[in-house]
């Protein structure tokens, strides 16, 4: 059986990180970092993830501002908080929660993101510093993982490292972050790619990012691989008392008994993001006031 990582343990030893060096601060007569938060619409999910940022900020001990918009806000409208928050001193770093109304384009959205300030690791600049000997804000999610797999000591260096899924956010950057940190032989699959199974058999680390429940099956995984689930997808369920419950990309069950570590959904990947997430905003205010 696989041993377990578990993301939450890892996400609360970081958090005491974090508010340690907050305290540290506080202690200097510094003000504490302060983390802008901007969410769009009712939309559940997107609602639960900002709670989760909330609570984390609180925990911590970071300042947040939550601007709230309607559903129908125009982008021009949503450009200029981004400015405002660009420009806002007090502010040391910002997320624009995704996904977007479709008439908002996230491309116009990243590109006026200041990247000093762009504490999801979205922008173009902080994208690529991932190849430079000095990484900037790191992507969240990746930089999630990376962490995850350095502290259950995972190694990665020589290993076949294959990646599924090869968004802007998740297995793009991840991509990147296992050549660059893992010294990994890497591979990236998505939605064209054929006969998937002929690459995730072969993976010493696979990562999976599409957000289909099942996408990945028991057959398809090597004895002994690791295996990081990213995805998280909302299943209806009645028996529970939200209405939905969590899946992953990968059938958990029948494949945590054949390969070495395995993340759970939920409980992995999700809250390594959001300690990423107080560790840039960390950064970012250091940057600034040291
Ligand atoms: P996305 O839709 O932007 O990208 C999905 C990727 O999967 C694309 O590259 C696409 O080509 C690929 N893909 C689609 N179908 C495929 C298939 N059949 N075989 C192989 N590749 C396929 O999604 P995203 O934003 O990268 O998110 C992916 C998943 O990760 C979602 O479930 C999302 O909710 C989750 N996610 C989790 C966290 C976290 O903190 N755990 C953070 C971000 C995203």
């Amino acid at each position: 059986m696989a041993t377990l990582l578990d993301g939450k343990k890892i996400a609360n030893e970081i958090q005491s990180e974090v508010a340690q060096r907050v305290l540290e601060h506080r202690n200097d007569n510094k003000r504490a970092p302060h983390l802008g938060i901007i969410l769009i619409g009712e939309e559940g999910a997107s609602n639960t993830y900002v709670n989760g940022k909330i609570n984390a900020c609180k925990a911590v001990g970071f300042e947040y501002t939550l601007l709230q918009f309607a559903v129908t806000i125009t982008e021009s409208k949503l450009l200029k908080h981004i400015e405002q928050l660009n420009q806002d001193d007090d502010i040391d770093g910002f997320i624009v929660q995704l996904p977007l109304p479709k008439h908002i384009s996230v491309d116009q959205v990243t590109t006026l993101i200041n990247s000093n300030k762009d504490v999801d690791g979205f922008t173009n600049h902080n994208f690529g510093s991932i190849v430079s000997h000095q990484p900037l804000l790191l992507p969240a999610t990746p930089f999630g993982v990376m962490e995850l797999l350095k502290r259950y000591k995972v190694t990665t260096k020589g290993r076949h490292c294959v990646i599924v899924g090869a968004s802007r956010i998740v297995g793009a950057p991840m991509s990147l972050m296992m050549v660059e940190q893992g010294q990994s032989t890497v591979t990236i699959c998505q939605k064209f790619t054929r006969d998937l199974a002929e690459y995730t058999r072969r993976a010493d680390i696979l990562i999976v990012a599409v957000g289909k429940p099942g996408l990945v099956t028991e057959d398809m995984v090597k004895s002994g691989a690791v295996v990081i689930d990213v995805g998280i997808t909302r299943i209806p369920d009645s028996t529970k008392k939200s209405g939905f419950r969590l899946s992953g990309d990968v059938d958990f069950k029948n494949i945590a008994p054949k390969c070495s570590f395995i993340t759970p959904v939920p409980g992995g990947v999700g809250p390594l993001t959001i300690a990423s997430l107080l560790l840039n905003t960390l950064k970012a205010y250091e940057q600034q006031h040291t």
